[in-house]
């Protein structure tokens, strides 16, 4: 096997989480390839402050000017796929994959095959407010014949709340470990099966051993994908 492919990473968003993707897909490669090897790496790293503004105030169509920017600047230079390293802001890909010749290779398609991998049918979904209401991402994992769930109106809130004012500012605290692990055990006496962590900084608060529930890490699942992808 050998290595021929460039990573084009859309990181920052945040770079709490973007740490953990370049670590991961050099930690995959290494492990694909052996010796010295290493991952071949374009990151552009936005500023989530630009980001965060057009996600609150609704202006999707500025955030999607900014991620294509950045993507085909990824491409110009020589990326052979994107990576876009958010859930989030995988509701513009339709957006941004119009302006590319390269694939994005997408988040919640990567999670939903290794769900579907472990024979998984129902599932709870954490994420941002945007994920876990709108139907840019639900729709991907219910084209792939699974079932979501999502916590009560309070506790979107709430893990919304946790994801913004604290996991994407590097705070990770106990209470709100013991609120997630409370909606996850609601979420699993409503059926669900296993649980997406479906925001990138959501791995850095709940572990495998604090869940009640299979984990599925989306930051984890993507970086592994787009690292396999590289090396075949
Ligand atoms: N990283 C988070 C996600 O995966 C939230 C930050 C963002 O809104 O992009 O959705």
């Amino acid at each position: 096997m050998k290595q021929t492919k460039v990573i084009g990473l859309i990181g920052g968003m945040t770079w709490e989480s973007t740490i953990t993707y370049y670590q991961v897909i050099n930690e995959t490669v290494k492990e694909a390839l052996g010796g010295l090897h290493s991952a071949k790496i374009l990151l552009y790293s936005v500023d989530f402050a630009e980001i965060e503004a057009c996600q609150s105030s609704g202006d999707w169509e500025k955030s999607a000017a900014i991620l294509t920017k950045a993507a085909k600047n990824l491409e110009q230079s020589g990326a052979d796929v994107i990576v876009i390293c958010t859930n989030t802001m995988h509701k513009i890909v339709p957006q941004m994959e119009k302006e590319l010749t390269i694939p994005i290779l997408h988040i919640a398609e990567a999670t939903a095959d290794s769900l579907l991998r472990q024979g998984i049918q129902k599932v709870a979904l954490l994420g941002t407010k945007y994920t876990m209401t709108q139907d840019f991402y639900k729709d991907v994992l219910t084209q792939k014949g699974l079932e979501t769930l999502v916590p009560n109106a309070a506790d979107i809130e709430l893990v919304n709340d946790v994801i913004y004012q604290e996991l994407c500012l590097g705070l990770v605290l106990e209470e709100s470990r013991t609120q997630y692990q409370r909606i996850i055990q609601e979420l699993k006496d409503r059926g669900a099966e296993a649980d997406i962590l479906g925001c990138t900084e959501i791995g850095l608060l709940i572990k495998p051993e604090d869940s009640s529930l299979p984990v599925f890490d989306t930051t984890l699942i993507h970086a592994e994908k787009a690292a396999q992808w590289s090396v075949t």
